[in-house]
């Protein structure tokens, strides 16, 4: 690349964050870094702000704002916390904003980045689940440009580039399957939060580690390709293969099959959109495959792993109701991580929710938002009945 490029990174600390920030430290000539968020983590926020020289760093908890600022005295790099200061710094205009605050707490401040115009590394999936047509809207009212980081739909971006989206047969989404691939229901059920934090993989945080191991993830993904490629849904398949290796491929309909092949490293995608159109360098292993040896391939067990369904009867619904699905599993998530329910009752949780809560179809953001909060508050009221 040529010219320095800015870039603000909403969910600096987490696992997502931390790759972006390491492709930016060894490409650091290029770059000015604009605003850096987190949840907490004032600390080491505050540490990353110092040495990618920010210009602001934001707390999403309000409460975390003094630790923040105590850290970044006499610094030069401006603090602040709130979910409305982390709107208005998500605003600020830059060239590429990485969406990369994990659940719907992303949502309103990468709304805002949109309607900035700032291109947008998607990492967010929940944000784009629960605002559906709502976000896609506004990217195009915007002319925003819309980067998928997810490997996944990185991997079939990158399969349509020079493609006419007509001429698409299939879109096949690639699962590894998760860390209980082969385990019996009774073993699932009786899984516990740090086996189900233990991707065989890819390392990354706690919320999406264990949709990895429900399949909500690729479930998640199910929707997330469905608003971000305009093909019909019963084009999208999804198909387990447990070496992640091939990241997911598009079938034309003259036969030709294209793939995206790569190591299981988040840099490979986000270095993918922070060099858009271009290339850059990763320091990524290159992908060994002779030592890799055999590709596998199942396809998805929906009675084990009933997530993908729910997913497609959602994206099917359309509307609310994938909202529903993804305020549902987060607040299950959160409970099995926090030991409240068994590993098989997160799926079922979510299950519940949309049978109890049918929403009219959100038009504006504050209406996604309702919805989410609504559906939250159901799912936790059967929490404490489960
Ligand atoms: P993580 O938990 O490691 O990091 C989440 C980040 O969001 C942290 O910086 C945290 O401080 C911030 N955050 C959390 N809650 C917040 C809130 N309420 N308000 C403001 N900030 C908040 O998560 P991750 O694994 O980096 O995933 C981030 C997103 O990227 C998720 O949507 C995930 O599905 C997606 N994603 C992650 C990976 C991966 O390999 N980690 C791959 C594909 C997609
Ligand atoms: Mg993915």
């Amino acid at each position: 690349m040529s010219e320095t490029r800015s870039i603000s990174l909403l969910g600096a600390t987490g696992s997502i964050g931390d790759s972006t920030l390491d492709l930016i430290r060894n490409d650091r000539a290029n770059w000015t870094v604009r605003t850096l968020s987190a949840n907490c983590s004032a600390e080491k926020l505050a540490k990353l702000a110092i040495e990618f020289e920010a210009e602001i760093a934001v707390v999403g908890d309000e409460a975390c704002l003094p630790e923040l600022k105590q850290h970044l005295a006499g610094t030069g790099v401006e603090a602040a916390g709130g979910r409305e200061a982390l709107c208005d710094a998500a605003a600020r205009s830059v060239d590429i904003t990485v969406a990369a605050i994990v659940g719907c707490a992303g949502l309103a401040p990468t709304m805002r980045a949109i309607e900035q115009g700032n291109t947008v590394a998607l990492a967010n999936k929940e944000a784009l689940v629960s605002a559906g047509e709502v976000m896609t809207r506004l990217v195009a009212k915007h002319g925003t440009t819309l980067l998928p980081v997810d490997s996944e739909h990185n991997a079939i971006f990158q399969c349509l580039a020079g493609n006419n989206i007509d001429d698409v047969r299939w879109i096949t989404l690639t699962a590894s399957g998760g860390p209980f691939r082969t385990k019996t229901w009774e073993e699932l059920d009786a899984a516990t939060p740090s086996q189900a934090v233990a991707h065989p993989n890819w390392d990354m945080g706690a919320k999406i580690s264990v949709d990895s191991a429900t399949m909500m993830n690729k479930g998640l993904e199910f929707i997330e390709a469905f608003h971000l490629f305009p093909v019909e849904l019963d084009r999208l398949r999804i198909i387990v293969h447990p070496q992640s290796v091939i990241h997911s491929m598009v079938e034309y309909r003259d036969g030709s099959t294209l793939a995206q092949l790569g190591p299981s490293d988040m840099r490979v995608p986000i270095a993918s959109t922070l060099a858009y159109p271009a290339r850059m360098d990763t320091s990524c292993k290159p992908l060994d495959l002779a030592n890799i040896g055999e590709l596998s391939f199942f396809a998805p067990d929906e009675e084990r792993f009933p997530a993908t369904r729910l997913a497609r009867e959602s994206a099917h619904a359309g509307g609310g109701t994938p909202a529903v699905l993804n305020a549902a599993n987060e607040v299950a998530v959160a409970a099995f991580l926090a030991g409240q329910i068994r590993f098989t009752q997160i799926s079922a949780l979510s299950a519940r929710t949309l049978d109890n809560y049918a929403p009219p179809a959100p038009q504006t953001l504050d209406d996604v938002l309702a919805v989410d909060a609504e559906a939250r508050a159901r799912a936790g009221e059967m929490l404490e009945i489960a």
